[in-house]
Order: C-alpha cells, then sequence, then structure tokens
C-alpha cells in the first residue's frame, strides 16, 4: 500500500514538512511520499480537496491562510477544531476528518524547553490558527493574562470571543504602543518581519512600543536557517523558533495518520533541515 499525505498552503515551497515526513515514513519503514500544494485563495480548496480525494490522499497538513476556510470542506471534525474553529491536519477515510495538532505541538515545544507560562503575562501577535492553538494552550496551563495583536480586528474579535472566559484583550499594533511590558511574547502572525516598510510602520521604536520592559522569554512560531526576525527584535536571553513545535504538531499528525507516534531525533532532524 502506498500512501500519499500533502501539505496546502499559500507560500509553502521552502516548508520543512516534507523532509519532516519523508523522515517519519522512512524510519517507520511505511510506504509513501507528501506533497506540497500551492493555493493563495480559499475559495478554490473544495476544487482542490475533491481532486485529492478522488486520488485518494490519505492525510493533508492545512497552513497559512487556510486553516478556517478548510473546515467548509470537510465532514467531521473533533472538539478541538470545533473550539478554536481552525484545523491543520485532515484524515481521508471514506470522509475528511479534521484535528487540530498544533495544540499537541506548542505544548510539546513549551515542555521541551521548560517554559513555564503560569501566572504570566502574554503578549501575542496574530489570531488565527497558530495563534488560536498557543492560546488553547496558555489557558490550559493558568496565564494570568493574554493580550491579542493583530492587523484585522474581524480575527482577533473572534479569537477574543473564543477565550472569552479569560482575562483576553486585543490591541491593534498602534495601541500597543502604550502598554506596560509583558513576561513572554509570542509571534503567531505570518507577517514578514524582515519587511521594512512593517517594521517602520508598526516596530519604530520597540522601546515605546512595550515601555522599554523587555520580556523574558520570545517565541517565534515561524523558523529560518538562522535567528528569525521577530527574534531579533527581542534581547532577552530565552529565544525559541517554530522548528520544535513544527516537528511535534507533524508527530502527531502522523500518529492520526497511521495509529503510532514516528521514530525520530528532533536535534538530527534539526541538523538535516538545516544543512540543506
Ligand atoms: P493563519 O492564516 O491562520 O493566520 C495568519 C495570521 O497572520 C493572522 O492573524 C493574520 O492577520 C496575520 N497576518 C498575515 N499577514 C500579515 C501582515 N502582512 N501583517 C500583519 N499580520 C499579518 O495562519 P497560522 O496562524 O496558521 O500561521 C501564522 C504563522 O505561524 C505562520 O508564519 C505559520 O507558518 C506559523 N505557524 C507555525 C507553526 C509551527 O509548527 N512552527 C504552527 C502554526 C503556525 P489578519 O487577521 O489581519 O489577516
Amino acid at each position: 500500500m502506498y500512501y500519499n499525505l500533502g501539505l496546502v498552503g499559500y507560500g509553502v515551497d521552502r516548508s520543512f514538512s516534507p523532509l519532516i515526513h519523508t523522515h517519519f515514513l522512512a524510519n517507520s519503514n511505511i510506504n509513501g511520499g507528501y506533497s506540497v500544494y500551492s493555493l493563495a485563495d480559499p475559495v478554490e480548496l473544495p476544487v482542490l480537496m475533491h481532486f485529492l480525494e478522488r486520488f485518494r490522499l490519505h492525510g493533508l497538513n492545512v497552513t497559512v491562510p487556510h486553516k478556517q476556510a478548510v473546515l467548509n470542506s470537510v465532514q467531521e471534525a473533533d472538539e478541538q477544531v470545533r473550539f478554536l474553529h481552525a484545523a491543520n491536519t485532515l484524515h481521508f477515510t471514506d470522509r475528511w476528518h479534521a484535528y487540530n495538532t498544533d495544540i499537541y505541538g506548542f505544548s510539546r515545544m513549551l515542555d521541551l524547553n521548560n517554559i513555564d507560562v503560569s501566572g504570566k503575562s502574554i503578549l501575542i501577535f496574530g489570531a488565527g490558527g497558530g495563534a488560536r492553538a498557543a492560546a488553547y494552550v496558555l489557558a490550559e496551563r493558568g496565564v494570568k493574562s493574554f493580550t491579542v495583536a493583530n492587523r484585522s480586528k474581524d480575527k482577533a474579535s473572534e479569537m477574543t470571543d473564543i477565550f472569552s472566559g479569560m482575562d483576553i484583550n486585543y490591541y491593534n499594533y498602534e495601541r500597543l504602543k502604550v502598554k506596560e511590558s509583558f513576561d513572554i511574547v509570542i509571534n503567531a502572525s505570518s507577517a514578514d518581519y524582515s519587511n521594512k516598510l512593517w517594521l517602520e510602520h508598526f516596530w519604530a521604536d520597540k522601546s515605546v512600543i512595550l515601555g522599554g520592559n523587555m520580556p523574558e522569554i520570545a517565541i517565534d512560531l515561524q523558523y529560518g536557517r538562522s535567528e528569525t526576525p521577530f527574534l531579533k527584535l527581542w534581547d532577552c536571553s530565552r529565544k525559541y523558533d517554530g522548528f520544535t513545535m513544527l516537528v511535534e504538531q507533524a508527530a502527531k499528525s502522523f500518529e492520526i495518520w497511521f495509529g503510532k507516534m514516528p521514530v525520530y531525533y528532533l536535534d538530527n532532524l534539526r541538523r538535516i533541515a538545516y544543512t540543506l
């Protein structure tokens, strides 16, 4: 049996997911392959999903900007997906089932790096699937307060509604300039932080933005071969990029597709990914 797996998203041409899943398949002696489907407009998702269904795709990862829109094309969604209204993993049997393994990925990233979030004040950039998964874990672990900074108010309002039971605020980027300090800053936005225009508009003076107080910890869900542009913005000693989360969420997807966790060593995978 040959298992077709894949990833749908936009700007995914340099994703590490094919490498990670090919590694998992080989280590588990499973015959299969992982393809990338680049799609800009969520309106075209149903057509692609129909095509993948015809070709008996077994598992699909979903990334920016389709994690919410994809829910219109699935027949079943687990409880976490229904709560967050965001999915990153689909499993096709005779129908599409949706899951959110970003929750597991973020949780593992905190554990593996000994990050204790209880009682902390958090600032998170972004309000999409990644931000919601992170918020789910942070809420479970008893953070003190939670501030969402997002470009569009719509998506941020949806997120603050989901987590209305906790101390959560929404700020647009302008209002952030007057906010006091945060213990942990998290980037869960797909904004390009190396984009000079974006930086000038929102980050002209980060000492003004956070009242001059550096956070203890900075976390970027984005990842790269060197320190990410978002992490470069912070002078704190504890900084973590999204590679660990990426591998861990992928491992959980694999478990959903094949009923067992893959064998892997994070440091090996990081070395392989960054030397390619
Ligand atoms: P979504 O498409 O669900 O959300 C994207 C978010 O980014 C939205 O809040 C959107 O704001 C914001 N955004 C997009 N472009 C801009 C811009 N130019 N300026 C400001 N804000 C912008 O994506 P995800 O939540 O899934 O992913 C977000 C990021 O996190 C991506 O870079 C992704 O790769 C990363 N990620 C990494 C994971 C990992 O395992 N390492 C897991 C999940 C995500 P708006 O509402 O205004 O559109």
